[in-house]
């Protein structure tokens, strides 16, 4: 029996009264035709933009020849991938998934295992950072610092504690003989579009070190050049033992990743760990057209400065406003916090036909793809400042 309306969906999801039905570059288009600026890429996924042309053609020529290959054949696309990814990270091997989710379970799952397996010390607890999001599995919800998606799911699973985000004493603190790892996201996104402290960052990658405690980071809403540089650790002159991919990697298509320095390889063995999508000839494919275009584009690049350019812009037009507390981010990934819940104004922009979304109640995220025109930004960017100046 359904009893929320007509729908035969579990409302798992509170939905905007839009239904878009058609992307093209940094434009949607509604089922009444009407148009609308992308500032939020199916919240920091389609980092190229909809529908763009390298990954749609890298799917035609891969659907053409094989959809699916159990991962108990070898699938040449992975191989291919995973050299263009370890190639330009820090990291030295890669396990495929199709969420970002998945990815942080893989990254959970062989930090313990290199403890327990590898190192044989028994080790097996994470610690995360209040505000954190890492996902809705039960490792990850039990991994993310919000009380609110834990809310009647319990038991949740043993081995996770929270330290204050950008305060290295309360890491400190929680550390002892069975940690094992410190999951990071270098800039919160859910969690309010914080970045993380350089001094902090770099503290921590030290104290992890000097500890023998693995550091995670989760790039997934941060990575694919979405802050201005192919992965977020770069800003920070750190490199994270392992670190974790979704969202942008598939330029829009569904595909997950956990990489990781090559020391953990041992940590994995046939049968420790696996998926029946996990990085499937056709995900590789996308993902593969979608990294290279990011890179050989330098559209990182073109991320930093567009960055650069929106907070300097916003800054100015909002300056004075007092529904504005301020404006923060790095590259393309831009909260406008503002002094009250921030969900009616977001309404009224969408209205007024440019997509933003949430982060938190109180902060506009503006997440648009690296190759958004810069008259599109333009006018988007005024559509927000006006909404924000009439309210
Ligand atoms: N980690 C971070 C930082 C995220 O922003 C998200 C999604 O918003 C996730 C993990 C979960 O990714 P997915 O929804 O693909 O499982």
């Amino acid at each position: 029996m359904q009893e929320q309306g007509t729908s035969a969906l579990f409302p798992t999801y509170g939905r905007y009264p839009i239904t878009l039905v058609k992307g093209e570059g940094s434009r949607l288009w509604d089922d009444a035709g009407k148009e609308y600026i992308d500032l939020m890429s199916g919240i920091a996924v389609t980092n190229l933009g909809h529908a763009p042309q390298a990954v749609k053609e890298a799917l035609i020529e891969q659907l053409n020849q094989v959809w699916h290959v159990s991962n108990l054949f070898h699938i040449p696309n992975q191989e291919k991938l995973a050299s263009l990814l370890t190639a330009n990270s820090c990291a030295d091997a890669v396990f495929f998934c199709s969420t970002g989710a998945e990815a942080n379970e893989a990254a959970i799952k062989i930090a313990r295992r290199y403890h327990q397996k590898v190192l044989n010390n028994g080790r097996y607890e994470i610690i995360t950072f209040n505000m954190s999001f890492h996902g809705r599995t039960l490792a990850t919800l039990t991994a993310t610092g919000q009380d609110k998606v834990k809310e009647g799911f319990l038991p949740l699973p043993e081995g996770f504690v929270y330290a204050e985000y950008n305060d290295i004493e309360s890491v400190r603190a929680l550390i002892n003989d069975k940690t094992a790892a410190v999951m990071l996201e270098f800039v919160q996104g859910e969690g309010g579009v914080l970045p993380a402290d350089p001094t902090f960052v770099k503290q921590l990658a030290e104290l992890c070190k000097q500890e023998g405690i693995l550091l995670i980071g989760d790039e997934i809403q941060t990575g694919m050049g979405r802050t201005g540089k192919l992965f977020a650790y770069e800003h920070y002159g750190v490199e994270p033992d392992i670190f974790t991919l979704a969202k942008g990697l598939g330029g829009g298509f569904p595909i997950g990743a956990m990489l990781g320095k090559g020391f953990l390889k041992d940590a994995f063995s046939a049968g420790s760990h696996g998926s029946t999508f996990g990085g499937t000839p056709i995900a590789t494919a996308a993902a593969f057209a979608a990294t290279d275009a990011i890179i050989s584009g330098k559209y990182p690049e073109r991320a930093l400065e567009l960055g650069e350019y929106t907070v300097k812009k916003l800054e100015s037009k909002l300056a004075g406003n007092p529904l504005v507390a301020n404006v923060r981010g790095i590259g393309l990934l831009i909260g406008i916090a503002c002094t009250q819940p921030a969900g009616e104004i977001i309404s009224e922009i969408h209205k007024q036909g440019v997509l933003v979304i949430p982060a938190g109640p109180n902060v506009i995220r503006l997440v648009p793809a690296l190759t958004i025109p810069l008259e599109d930004l333009d006018r988007a960017l005024d559509v927000v400042c006006d909404v924000l100046a009439q309210k």
